[in-house]
């Protein structure tokens, strides 16, 4: 039996991907990010499929996601960075996980975890989220190197994020960065590793690297903004999602479908239903517009998108009970059936939902619900 809703992770594509972006940005070093649960695609897998492609590192934001790959075998170097007062720092001390350290009360609770704390030391550039600010920067490097003299920390990296508002900004981050290395060092640290860029920065900006970049949404394929094209990259999309047509019927001219009638059928035409909806992370903004190819042939969505249940209006294509119903996955493999030949569509794209949803590819991928089955496949 298949299984009723069904995100196929293509394992091979993120090793691919990896793979590809190693040699783009090399020397620098990759950090490949599975945080939320691997944007979507299995945290556990997607890392396993990462270091074969090479990645250096894995990032994660929470510690109990670190504490996770641990605890499934997974001993790559890793990093995680976002922490309430009162974490668990011991645990990640032993776990030997690294931790993005964010200003000097959480350097003092990190410090005083026992054993020796691997710390990132996180300053803001400008995005003004994480990261100490520029006026206490040097408290924070001074009271950093007074824990690690003492051999309750060592600082083994320096790390700041991107605003991605466009190449001044960036440009002033990456001025502001550097002086932060300088400040750091000037006080006697000597952070190994040292991170700037995510995907989008990574990808344009080659003075951004440093000596590592932290890939996320590249790593599964995708691009980290409209200006980007992932596939030119050789970038291959890991995350397909499917399900199989539970029910067809003929619909005239002028019906209407789906909660609120806001939709009327333009011509008589064949309706499909597929079980997907916004339970399982199907956005309801792309009711109307959402793409999806069954047999090759492009329909879309027709009227709103329900909690459980999509209908996609397809026109005179040939539908049956029990066809794949692909809502998004890898363009380039155009063809899901042979019923279309010579006119099969692609399969529509994740961005192609994000644009329809008023979102960005990120969200449509993170989203897909635990409902829906991941099966990995090399
Ligand atoms: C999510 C995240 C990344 C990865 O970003 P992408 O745009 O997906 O490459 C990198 N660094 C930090 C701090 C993040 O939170």
């Amino acid at each position: 039996m298949t299984d009723l809703r069904l995100a196929t992770i293509n394992t091979g594509a993120i090793t691919h991907n990896v793979e590809t972006l190693r040699a783009l940005v090399a020397p620098a070093l990759v950090m490949a990010v599975v945080k939320a649960d691997g944007y979507g695609h299995g945290a556990i897998e997607s890392a396993r499929a990462a270091i074969s492609g090479g990645a250096n590192w894995l990032g994660i934001a929470d510690l109990t996601e670190a504490l996770a790959l641990r605890t499934a075998g997974i001993d790559a170097p890793l990093l995680a960075w976002l922490h309430q007062p009162g974490a668990i720092f011991g645990e990640a001390v032993r776990a030997n996980v690294d931790l993005g350290v964010s200003n000097i009360a959480q350097l003092a609770e990190v410090a005083a975890a026992s054993g020796t704390a691997f710390v990132h030391l996180k300053v803001d550039t400008g995005l003004h989220r994480n990261g100490a600010a520029l006026s206490d920067w040097h408290e924070f490097f001074d009271a950093a190197a007074a824990h690690e003299l003492a051999g309750r920390i060592r600082v083994r990296g320096i790390w700041s994020h991107l605003a991605n508002a466009g190449a001044e900004n960036d440009a002033q981050q990456i001025q502001q960065f550097s002086a932060a290395i300088v400040m750091a060092e000037s006080v006697g640290l000597r952070p190994e590793f040292r991170h700037l860029a995510a995907s989008e920065g990574a990808i344009k900006h080659p003075d951004a690297r440093f000596t590592m970049v932290r890939l996320g949404i590249s790593t599964y394929g995708l691009a980290p903004s409209d200006d980007v094209d992932a596939s030119a990259l050789g970038l291959v999309p890991a995350m397909t999602l499917s399900a199989p047509v539970v029910s067809v019927k003929r619909a005239s001219a002028g019906a209407g479908v789906s909660y609120g009638f806001d939709f009327h059928c333009e011509t008589d035409t064949t309706l499909a239903l597929v079980p997907v909806g916004y339970g399982d992370g199907i956005p309801r903004h792309a009711s109307n517009r959402g793409p999806v190819t069954i047999n090759g042939y492009r329909g879309r969505v027709a009227g709103r998108v329900a909690m459980d249940q999509i209908v996609v209006d397809m026109g005179d294509a040939p539908v049956a009970v029990g066809d794949r119903a692909v809502l998004f996955g890898d363009p380039s493999n155009s063809v899901d059936s042979s019923l279309a030949s010579g006119s099969a569509m692609p399969v529509p794209s994740a961005d192609e939902w994000a644009t329809a949803a008023g979102t960005i590819n990120y969200e449509i991928v993170t989203r897909i619900g635990p409902r829906v089955v991941r099966r990995y496949e090399p």
